[in-house]
């Protein structure tokens, strides 16, 4: 069985004075029975991980370059957001692919190197409203759980996969719990094919999209939906603490 997780994603929000929402969330969840994440902007990473030294909650990232080191103005290594103190770290979200024109191939190295700096990968595919309403879903999926993961014949440390209509992200539109669980169905069946139902019973797989207190406890009974990457409702400890707390009773 995977495990359950409720990460956050705070997109490029918060400054430092926003961390009372971080040790709020963790003085509401010492012993949570489920995991935590919080995926903050890189200039946060190193003072919350700081201040959640004794919580369980987790501290992630938000993208890392696919090189250790080097002549990349701007960028950050993954081993240093692990030296900074992150142990999560999201690839291939919607909005990197749109805004970076991030494609399969590169989140593959990047994901390779999340791995050798020991970060864990979260990662993100999901649809676009065309590609839905033309039925592509589950190929789209398909291709980018394939090109991410290609040529590898074990899976990657501790991964995790996040599926994120990208029509549903931000807009408080969601999937029906049917196609929810359709394409969970076909994540956890194309794991399954590639390292055997063990491994792929072992990947949380997160809905993520428009998750909120309303809608979460319904999201968490689908089959093959192991927890949420939340955006919006992860700001703050009073939206994300009923989220986390619907995941720990599902
Ligand atoms: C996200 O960006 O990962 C996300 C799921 O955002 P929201 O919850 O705000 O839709």
């Amino acid at each position: 069985m995977a495990r359950k997780l409720a990460a956050g994603n705070w997109k490029m929000n918060g400054n430092r004075a926003d961390l009372d929402q971080v040790t709020a969330l963790a003085a509401a969840h010492r012993d949570p029975g489920v995991d935590i994440s919080l995926c903050l902007p890189a200039t946060l990473i190193s003072e919350a991980a700081t201040q959640l030294a004794n919580s369980p909650i987790i501290i992630g990232a938000q993208d890392c370059h696919s090189a250790q080191s080097g002549a990349h103005t701007g960028d950050i290594a993954a081993q240093q957001l692990s030296d900074a103190g992150a142990r999560d770290v999201i690839l291939g979200h919607s909005e990197r692919r749109i805004d970076h024109d991030e494609k399969d191939a590169l989140i593959r190295s990047k994901l390779i190197a999340a791995c050798k700096a020991g970060l864990r990968p979260i990662l993100c595919v999901g649809e676009s409203l065309a590609e839905r309403d033309s039925n592509q879903t589950l190929e789209r999926i398909g291709t980018q759980i394939d090109g991410a993961l290609e040529s590898r014949d074990s899976l990657p440390c501790g991964l995790v996969i996040a599926y994120e209509p990208i029509w549903a992200i931000g807009t408080g539109r969601t999937p029906s719990l049917e196609q929810i669980g359709e394409v969970h169905d076909f994540m956890r069946d194309k794991l399954g094919a590639r390292y055997g139902d063990e491994d792929a019973d072992s990947v949380p797989l997160l809905y993520g999209g428009s998750v909120k207190p309303g809608n979460a406890a319904d999201i968490f009974a689908v089959s093959n939906v192991d927890g949420a990457l939340v955006g919006g409702a992860s700001l703050k400890e009073a939206d994300f603490s009923p989220i986390i707390t619907a995941l720990s009773m599902s």
